[in-house]
Order: structure tokens, then C-alpha cells, then sequence
């Protein structure tokens, strides 16, 4: 076991952390415009992942995993980390994994470089934690599939250029009868909502999608028909442990604020963190911040040596995601007003943390996958 990182990891972070603050500095407006997304393509942030061939970094989820950390631990837009690794993982990752050689070789590339934007369409108003009964339909015609039904939470909906979607093709087979789809996001039938109006996470427009009897070639099946909900938990598992990577540069960010900040503001005559209450409460968000990091890096790990990793992802997940909200309320009371104030960052922390215990599952449905795993 080491825990060292090699000289080709550190340089790479080091590579990241640098470029990502050039491209994105604090400040910098919040939106993730078409520029951003190939200013991100061109960091290797969204193909990291992917296949060399097509334009990605071919890294393992390790790697990949150390890669997302640094992105998210140099851009204060969360939103902007959120929405490119939601593109890769739940997106790309499925693309590379089950799409035929012809959507591979077309629509990897640009995925790869930002040219293209993909978005996730599994949650449905009447299935969120529930993915196993999914009203969206897909009916088989000659030479494709004909799909109806609405979307919700589509993050990059509005903005994409393609979806990957999942959909009822077998009504009689449960989760055996879903088949998942990579659908374009300007072809006749798809109609997308307005952004919704979200507490954070700003530069990631998310919105509903409806298919009005949208017609999906052949070759755009991910997988073989019935295999949906196996390519979408899939899928999942790169997320849950890919995408909170992200996270675990937030929660740095976090402690590393936090300690300046309790160091410089003074308070009867003191430095506030020389305060118990405000040094153990630094103490805490740290302990947090490297126990998710071990985790999150255990699961990455057993994802390399291709064991099914489903245990050691979801506690990742878990622990990432109520680290992240814990300590970042926890940074608001060691800034005291200020935290609450816009200018400092620290609201949007809390704010951009808040949905991490609802998206890619939430916490009480990762507590069922361990609990399941360990038998109970
Ligand atoms: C910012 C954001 C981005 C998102 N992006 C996407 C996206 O890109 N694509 C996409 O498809 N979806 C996306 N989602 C949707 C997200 O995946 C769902 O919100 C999530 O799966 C929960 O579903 P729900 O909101 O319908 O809640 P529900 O499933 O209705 O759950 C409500 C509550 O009941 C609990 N609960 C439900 N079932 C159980 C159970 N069996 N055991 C224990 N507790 C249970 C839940 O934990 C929760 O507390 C996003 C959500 C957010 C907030």
C-alpha cells in the first residue's frame, strides 16, 4: 500500500491546478459558455477518462479521479466542475462502454474537446431513487426506436447536444426491460425546458426534456436492448466516484479558507483560531476531508483492478457528500457574517454542496446499496 503519489501523478495535478486557475479564476463569470467548454476540453477535463484513440486522456479512475480532484480544488465555479464531469461520466464514460464503433468514432472526439455537450436523462417528475419503473417508452419501429415521455433534472439539458437516455422498452421485464439511448438534443421530437431555477450550481443549466415521439436509429442503442439499467448503474459508479473527486477539492479549498481565515481575524485581542470552539471546529472539517479522501481513493483503486467496487462507492459517495455539507456549513460559522455574505465564496460552497446528497443517488439510497452489500 502507498500512499505517496507518483512523480507523473503530482506533475499532472500540478499541470491542472495551475491551468484550471489561469482559465478559471476566481471571478471569472459564471455560465459555462461554449468557450468554457473547449477551454475544458483542451485540459483534458472532460475526456479524461476516455479512450486515447478518441481524443481522451485514457487514464484509470484513479487517475482520473486525482485529475477531478484538482479541477474542483482551483475553480471556485462549482457549477462548472459539476457540469463537465456529469458530461463525462454519466455521459461519455456510457458512450465509450456500449456505443456501437460508428457513434464511438463520431461523437467521442467531440466530447472529448468541449466541440460537443451531452447530458444525463434518467430521472423522470415520478421516478428519482425509483429508476426501475420509468414511464418514458421506447417502442421498436424499422430501423430504430420511436421514444415518448418526460425527463426531469437534465443537468446541461438546455445546452446539450446530445442525451443519453434511458427507457422503458419492455413494459413486462421491470429494469431488465430498459434500454439506454444517446438521442440528439436538436432532433425533431425533443422538446427542452427552461433552466430551472436551482439554490446553486449556478453554471450548470439544468432542465426537463420531453420526447414527442422522437425517432432513435439503430445505432444509437448503448448496448443491446435491455441492458439500460445495467449501462446506466455503470455509468453511476463513475460518477459517484469520479464526480465527487470534485468534491474532495471543494472540501480543501474549505480547509485551507477556513485556517487562513481563523489565523487572521482577531476577536478579544486573540486570533479567533487560538478559540477551541473555532480550532477543533477546522480540526473536524479536516478529519472529514481525509477520511472521504481515502475512501474516495479506495474506491477508485478497486475500480482499476476491475472488482465490482459497488460497497467502497457508495460509502465514497456517502461520505464525500456529507462532508461536503457538514463543513461547509461548518466554514460559514467560522466566517461568521462574512460567510454569509456573497463576496467570500463560502455561501456558494454551502449552496453548491447542498445537492450532493440528492444527485447520482442520495445518501439514504447509498446507505440501502451498503446495506444490501453487506447482506442486510
Ligand atoms: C443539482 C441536481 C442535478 C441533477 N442532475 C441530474 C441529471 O443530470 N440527470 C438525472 O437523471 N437526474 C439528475 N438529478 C436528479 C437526482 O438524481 C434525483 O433528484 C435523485 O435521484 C432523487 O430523486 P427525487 O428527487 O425524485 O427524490 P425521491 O426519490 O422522491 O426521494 C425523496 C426522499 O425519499 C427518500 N427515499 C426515496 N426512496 C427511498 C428508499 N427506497 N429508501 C430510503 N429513502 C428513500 C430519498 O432519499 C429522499 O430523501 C439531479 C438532481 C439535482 C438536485
Amino acid at each position: 500500500m502507498d500512499f505517496q503519489l507518483s512523480e507523473e501523478q503530482s506533475a499532472r495535478r500540478d499541470r491542472i491546478l495551475r491551468q484550471v486557475a489561469e482559465a478559471f479564476p476566481p471571478g471569472h463569470s459564471p455560465g459555462s459558455t461554449r468557450e468554457d467548454w473547449r477551454t475544458m476540453g483542451g485540459l483534458g477535463l472532460l475526456g479524461t477518462c476516455l479512450p486515447a484513440e478518441y481524443g481522451g486522456g485514457g487514464l484509470g479512475a484513479l487517475d482520473t479521479a486525482l485529475v477531478i480532484e484538482a479541477f474542483g480544488r482551483a475553480c471556485t465555479d462549482t457549477g462548472l466542475v459539476f457540469a463537465a464531469s456529469a458530461h463525462q461520466f454519466a455521459c461519455c464514460v456510457p458512450v465509450a462502454a456500449h456505443g456501437s464503433d460508428v457513434v464511438r468514432k463520431s461523437r467521442l472526439p467531440e466530447l472529448a474537446s468541449g466541440a460537443a455537450v451531452a447530458g444525463n436523462a434518467m430521472t423522470e417528475p415520478e421516478s428519482g431513487s425509483d429508476v426501475s419503473r420509468l414511464r418514458v417508452t421506447a417502442r421498436q419501429v424499422p430501423g430504430g426506436w420511436v421514444l415518448n415521455g418526460t425527463k426531469s433534472f437534465v443537468s446541461n439539458g438546455p445546452v446539450c447536444d446530445l442525451l443519453v437516455t434511458y427507457a422503458t422498452s419492455d413494459p413486462d421485464l421491470g429494469h431488465l426491460g430498459q434500454t439506454a439511448f444517446l438521442v440528439d438534443a436538436t432532433a425533431p421530437g425533443v422538446r427542452r425546458g427552461e433552466p430551472l431555477d436551482k439554490m446553486g450550481l449556478w453554471s450548470c443549466r439544468a432542465g426537463s426534456v420531453a420526447f414527442e415521439d422522437c425517432f432513435v436509429p439503430d445505432e444509437q442503442v448503448l448496448g443491446e436492448p435491455g441492458t439500460g439499467a445495467a449501462v446506466f448503474q455503470a455509468s453511476m459508479g463513475w460518477e459517484r466516484a469520479c464526480l465527487f473527486a470534485g468534491y474532495i477539492g471543494l472540501l480543501d479549498r474549505l480547509v485551507e479558507r477556513c485556517t487562513r481565515f481563523a489565523r487572521e481575524r482577531r476577536q478579544s485581542g486573540r486570533a479567533i483560531g487560538s478559540f477551541q470552539a473555532v480550532s477543533h471546529r477546522i480540526v473536524d472539517m479536516k478529519l472529514r476531508l481525509e477520511s472521504a479522501r481515502l475512501l474516495l481513493y479506495r474506491a477508485c483503486a478497486e475500480m482499476d483492478l476491475g472488482g465490482r467496487a459497488v460497497l467502497p462507492v457508495a460509502l465514497a459517495k456517502l461520505a464525500v457528500s456529507e462532508a461536503a455539507v457538514t463543513s461547509a456549513l461548518d466554514a460559514v460559522r467560522v466566517f461568521g457574517g462574512r460567510g454569509y455574505l456573497a463576496d467570500d465564496g463560502i455561501e456558494a460552497m454551502l449552496r453548491d454542496s447542498v445537492p450532493t446528497v440528492l444527485f447520482s443517488g442520495t445518501s439514504d439510497m447509498q446507505k440501502e446499496i451498503a446495506a444490501r452489500e453487506l447482506g442486510l
